[in-house]
């Protein structure tokens, strides 16, 4: 059995040397635990957060501690009457081929019924959640609407437009390639796509929001944002979600132009998933039937080859690396 624990923190860009691999023993379980098979490790950008000293909303890592993400995992020994071998759980668990999770405890079992099993983790899961809070509770679109994704092939991206888009919004992404550019364009969903570090933010939403912008989902912060309050129309609705931009810099060098949040009278809403979490099972109802009948596409960049990609696999995530939601495949499911 192995695991990988923090080896030491990133000042500025996170590189593979903050990761070590450790052999570890196998796991024995006793009275009311669970023993589980990880599947799919979810890679997300809050980690490289909690790898920081202090705590962001997440407390940090420890130094020499496992990396815990959340987790899709087969069952291989169960002790506890509420898990039966073979059924598929996800929790926070360690970045580790086999886990103890005594007790059963803070696992959460996934209806295979729902959809693939790494759509717990991904689409019928927290970043399909954070997409539908941000794009349509906070962003409120309505027909005739401009809806401006940033980070647009990401996880939550990907989804935020096309919520945006069945509420009858037009809606323009940025992404950061021109591969991401027209694969975006070609599965649908989005307007007009363009590649942020061809065609600056200012002059892209010039040309492609001529008629303003009503909803900005902000994934990155930085100059996007900065343009985005630009080309804001007045009342303007900011779900801010996150701000990719500044995690592995020394912070962001500070947006210009806030005042259009006063003149334009902008609401920046800034929301963090944890809280509405009671809306998932609802979420879930909605969203299934939409991607089972196809209405809905989701793309998933699982990265295989085992536990041992997981380092390499986040690194690549903070440099647009991921097509999608990147998960990384620790064993067959
Ligand atoms: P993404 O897949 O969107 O994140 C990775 C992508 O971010 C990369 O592929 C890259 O795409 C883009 N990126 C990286 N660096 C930059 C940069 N400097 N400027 C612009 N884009 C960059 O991850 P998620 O969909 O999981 O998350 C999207 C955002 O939402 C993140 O900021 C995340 O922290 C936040 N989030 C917030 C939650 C909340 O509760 N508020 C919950 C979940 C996510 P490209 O090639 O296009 O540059």
């Amino acid at each position: 059995n192995t695991r990988i624990v923090l080896a030491r923190r990133p000042v500025g860009w996170v590189d593979e040397g903050c990761f070590a691999t450790e052999d570890v023993a196998e796991p024995e379980i006793g009275p009311e635990d669970v023993l589980l098979q990880s599947v799919y490790l979810s890679l997300d950008p809050y980690l490289r957060g909690r790898m920081n000293e202090g705590p962001s909303y997440a407390p940090g890592f420890a130094l020499g501690a496992p990396i815990v993400s959340r987790v899709v995992a087969r069952v291989i020994a169960s002790r506890n009457a509420r898990f039966a071998v073979g059924e598929h759980v996800w929790g926070f668990l360690d970045w580790a081929e086999r886990v103890r999770v005594p007790r059963g405890e803070g696992l959460h079992k996934i209806d295979p019924a729902l959809g693939r099993i790494s759509h717990a983790v991904s689409v019928l899961g927290m970043p399909g959640l954070t997409a539908w809070i941000g794009a349509i509770q906070i962003g409120q679109p309505v027909p005739g609407d401009t809806v401006y994704v940033s980070s647009a092939a990401g996880a939550v991206g990907q989804l935020a437009g096309q919520f945006a888009k069945r509420a009858g919004a037009r809606v323009v992404g940025s992404v950061g390639s021109e591969a991401k550019r027209a694969h975006l364009l070609a599965r649908g969903g989005f307007d007009a796509v363009f590649n942020y570090k061809t065609t600056p933010p200012d002059e892209a939403l010039r040309s492609h929001c001529p008629r303003g912008i009503d909803v900005y989902f902000d994934n990155v912060g930085g100059t996007t944002l900065e343009a985005a309050l630009r080309h804001a129309n007045a009342a303007a609705r900011f779900p801010v979600c996150g701000m990719i931009s500044a995690y592995n810099t020394e912070g962001d060098a500070g947006i210009r132009g806030l005042q259009a949040v006063l003149t334009k009278r902008i609401t920046m809403t800034g929301f963090i998933i944890y809280d509405h979490v009671h809306h998932l099972p609802a979420y879930q109802a909605r969203v299934a039937p939409w991607l089972r009948s196809g209405e809905l596409w989701f793309d998933e960049d699982i990265v295989p080859g085992g536990l041992a990609q997981a380092p390499a696999a986040l690194v690549g995530l903070f440099k647009g690396e991921a097509m999608g939601k990147r998960l990384v495949q620790v064993a067959p499911e």
